[in-house]
């Protein structure tokens, strides 16, 4: 793409990524080192640069030259993707009426605070009414989006996973939550209890870190191009692939928290330093969706972090690191990875249970966008999926329909991006293992680049140029099956239960 038309939608788009990057960098800030004092402030600053933005994006002279790209593509792919995703984020700007956006931000923000304070107290009532009036505006804004016709989840699901619907979440689900659900039931039911004491002591914070920071750079992460912060929850921030931002946060009596934290945001952090540099600023240039991102890092955190043969390396590290601690078997270690236990709070699930904890969002939501549940419904409905699928139910709605943060912000389709990531992450590991044979010895030798090597070239050099269908269909030669996923957790539930379902 060295045209005119191509080179005047480049520096428009740049325009608009150069503000997306600054309040990036705004919001990373926010979480790391910002004062509590400077909330108010920051939020104006904030509002005025997605204002500035969505008037780039949605601008007459941006259309024109999306049109000029598509014209002159022809048979291009390269041009011809840089047009459809920035047609597909301009029209998606262009479709909300600016009040019905200015009404939401002020509703989830208003949201937000009362979401902390309804769980705090425990109590759903103070939530109820900013969480209807989000819900009215989140369904606004999807009618919005379809323009009255078609399937409003659709619209939603569609913002953080592209080309993904209801009914293919809906399959997805049918071909996992069965299985799981059985699975879950049986361990609960096998009376077998491992022993967590090898993940278990005492491990200072500052060895912590250092260790997490070993681990990060063998598997690749280039701390000339990142950087690693404390924050309250973790996350990667990435302002362009020579500047890619971790943060963590530990727990001093149980290292998995820390150390396969690490591993779970610098596998975020390995996709977006290996975005191709020169679509930088492009409109293909970034990640192409949320599951595809969560793949990343759910691939490094529990097939790599998890296996046995990454514990054979990381053995030695870990003692070294906390030399008081005392020696344990690789077996035992890989036992206390991964224990199966249902559970209410969906951060804090394990890779068996945690896919019930959204196949449950996923069917509470699909009802609420419908209308289907009325939000007064809401507590109890959400106790019943509980209890259906995971066999528990929540005794308290801060363990129950108030743990989760994303509806206070609007963010309606985001869960089932969690689940698709799982799926996606065993599928590659799955594949890479079929093209490249053995890679897992070497985890032994704490070399990983040929694993890495592989999702460079199948995933990370890509960047948006495919949609995430069709990007995991040429990464692994079949389109998004829950297939490898299942296999994955049948042989921790046998392995460590002895139980198959
Ligand atoms: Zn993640």
């Amino acid at each position: 793409m060295g045209s005119d038309a191509a080179q005047r939608l480049n520096d428009l788009w740049g325009e608009v990524a150069d503000i997306g990057t600054a309040a990036a960098l705004l919001g990373w800030d926010q979480e790391t080192h910002m004062p509590a004092g400077g909330a108010a402030g920051r939020a104006s600053v904030m509002a005025t640069l997605a204002g500035i933005a969505h008037a780039k994006l949605t601008s007459p002279e941006l259309a024109d030259a999306i049109d000029a790209v598509e014209d002159e593509a022809g048979d291009d792919p390269v041009g011809l993707a840089q047009a459809r995703e920035a047609r597909r984020e301009h029209e998606r700007a262009a479709k909300i009426p600016e009040d019905l956006a200015r009404a939401l931000a002020e509703t989830t923000s208003r949201a937000l605070v009362s979401w902390q304070n309804a769980r705090a107290a425990d109590d759903f009532g103070v939530f109820r009414d900013d969480l209807a009036e989000v819900i009215r505006l989140t369904r606004e804004r999807a009618d919005a989006l379809t323009d009255g016709a078609g399937n409003p989840y659709d619209a939603l699901l569609d913002e953080y996973e592209p080309g993904i619907t209801e009914q293919s979440v809906a399959q997805l689900f049918e071909g996992l939550t069965p299985a799981l659900s059985a699975l879950v039931k049986a361990v609960a039911a096998s009376g077998v209890a491992v022993d967590e004491s090898p993940a278990r002591g005492e491990f200072p914070s500052a060895r912590q870190m250092e260790l997490g920071i070993d681990v990060a750079t063998k598997m690749g992460f280039d701390f000339d191009s990142g950087r690693i912060d404390k924050s309250a929850h973790p996350f990667c921030s990435s302002m362009n692939p020579g500047d890619v931002r971790l943060t963590w946060r530990w727990d001093e009596t149980d290292f998995r928290p820390a150390l396969l934290g690490v591993m779970h945001e610098a596998g975020h952090g390995l996709y977006e330093q290996g975005l191709p540099p020169e679509l930088a600023r492009t409109p293909i240039g970034g990640a192409v969706s949320l599951g595809v991102h969560e793949s990343q890092s759910r691939l490094w955190e529990n097939l790599v972090g998890r296996s046995r043969a990454f514990w054979s390396w990381a053995v030695d590290p870990v003692r070294h690191a906390f030399p008081d601690h005392p020696p344990f078997a690789v077996e035992d270690m890989w036992r206390a990875l991964h224990v199966v236990r249902p559970s209410l709070i969906r951060v804090e699930a394990d890779e068996v249970t945690y896919n019930l904890h959204i196949a449950a969002r996923f069917e509470i939501e699909r009802r609420l966008v419908r209308g289907d549940v009325t939000v007064d419904e809401l507590p109890a409905v959400w106790d019943d999926t509980y209890e259906d699928l995971l066999g528990i139910r929540p005794q308290s709605a801060a363990d129950g329909v108030l743990q989760d943060i994303h509806w206070s912000m609007g963010a309606f389709g985001y869960f089932p991006t969690y689940t698709i990531g799982n799926l996606v992450a065993s599928q590659l590991y799955e594949a890479a293992r079929a093209e490249l044979g053995d890679f897992e010895s070497a985890f032994e030798e704490g070399e990983f680049s040929p694993l890495l090597d592989w999702l460079r070239d199948r995933v990370h050099r890509h960047g948006s140029r495919y949609l995430p269908d069709e990007l995991v269909d040429r990464a692994t030669g079949h389109p998004l099956s829950p297939e490898p996923f299942l296999t994955h957790v049948r042989r921790i539930c046998e392995d460590n239960y002895g139980v198959t379902a």
